[in-house]
């Protein structure tokens, strides 16, 4: 099961804003048991967001997150951009408009904002791809989107790291089934990793398993964490490696 994850912001690509959103989506897909292959940073530009999502697509992702520019500002362009690669019309979710005047309304009345009234810019945040399900914005007034195009799971996130995560944990795990999956953590001590290295590649042919490894500190001790379907089939991995002289102590990353 592979995912991929694209950030859209001209801040992100101007180091202003430190993309933190892949991050965490990536460590919540992964705990799922998804496999991201590939997180892709792309501007506020219509045709280079659409680009991105064509390309995306065309590896057949499972699962395709998208975060950013679902705002109000004639920057936010990101639904346009999703709509026009999948060559789907943008249509008014009237649903959505409902909860945006309610949002605005809201924020009026606890003095927060001048003008409860839906602008056009407001307006725009209720347009999503055709065919495409809203997604509920606890913390914010724009909606998300999810949409199954050609087997791909393709989900529209808001770029603000509050709303994304809510809208993430309500809206989107939910809609990717149970999966169990476990991640074993260690510290091996080995004096070189270049000699852990063929007895990584060694368990990863021998058995169902994902392994990453990253050195600490001076050499001595290399962090490996074991990806899994299941327990047993990581044990074994475990087991192996114990046995051919690695020395494997439980972490907590
Ligand atoms: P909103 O409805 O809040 O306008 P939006 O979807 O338009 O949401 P953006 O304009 O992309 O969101 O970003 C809103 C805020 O969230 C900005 O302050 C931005 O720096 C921050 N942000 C956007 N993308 C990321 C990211 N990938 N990682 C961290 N912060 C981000
Ligand atoms: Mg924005």
């Amino acid at each position: 099961m592979f995912a991929e994850i694209i950030t859209v912001g001209d801040e992100l690509l101007t180091g202003n804003t430190v993309d933190s959103n892949s991050a965490f989506i990536a460590k919540r897909l992964t705990e799922r048991g998804y496999w991201v292959r590939r997180i892709t940073t792309v501007g506020d530009d219509v045709k280079e967001i659409k680009a991105v999502i064509r390309e995306a697509l065309g590896r057949k992702p499972e699962v395709l997150v998208i975060s950013g520019g679902l705002g109000p500002t004639h920057d936010d362009v990101t639904m346009l951009a999703v709509a026009e690669a999948l060559e789907r019309r943008l249509v008014l979710c009237e649903g959505c408009l409902e909860r945006i005047k309610e949002f605005y309304r809201l924020l009026h009345e606890k003095g927060l904002i001048d003008d409860p009234e839906l602008n056009e810019a407001r307006k725009k945040m209720a347009y999503l791809p055709e065919g495409a399900e809203p997604l509920k914005n606890s913390e914010g007034a724009a909606p998300g989107a999810y949409i199954v195009h050609d087997g791909v799971k393709i989900f529209v996130l808001p770029g603000m790291p509050r709303e994304m995560k809510a809208m993430l944990e309500n809206e989107v795990l939910p809609r990717l089934g149970e999966k169990k999956f476990v991640q074993l953590k260690f510290l091996a001590e080995i004096t070189d990793e270049s000699k852990l290295a063929p007895l990584l590649r060694e368990a990863i042919k021998r058995f169902k398993v994902r392994i990453h490894s990253s050195p600490k500190g001076f050499g001595r001790y290399i962090g490996v964490i074991i990806f899994a379907e299941s327990e047993g089939e990581a044990e074994k991995a475990t087991k192996f490696l114990n046995e051919n002289g690695v020395s494997l102590q439980r972490w907590k990353l």
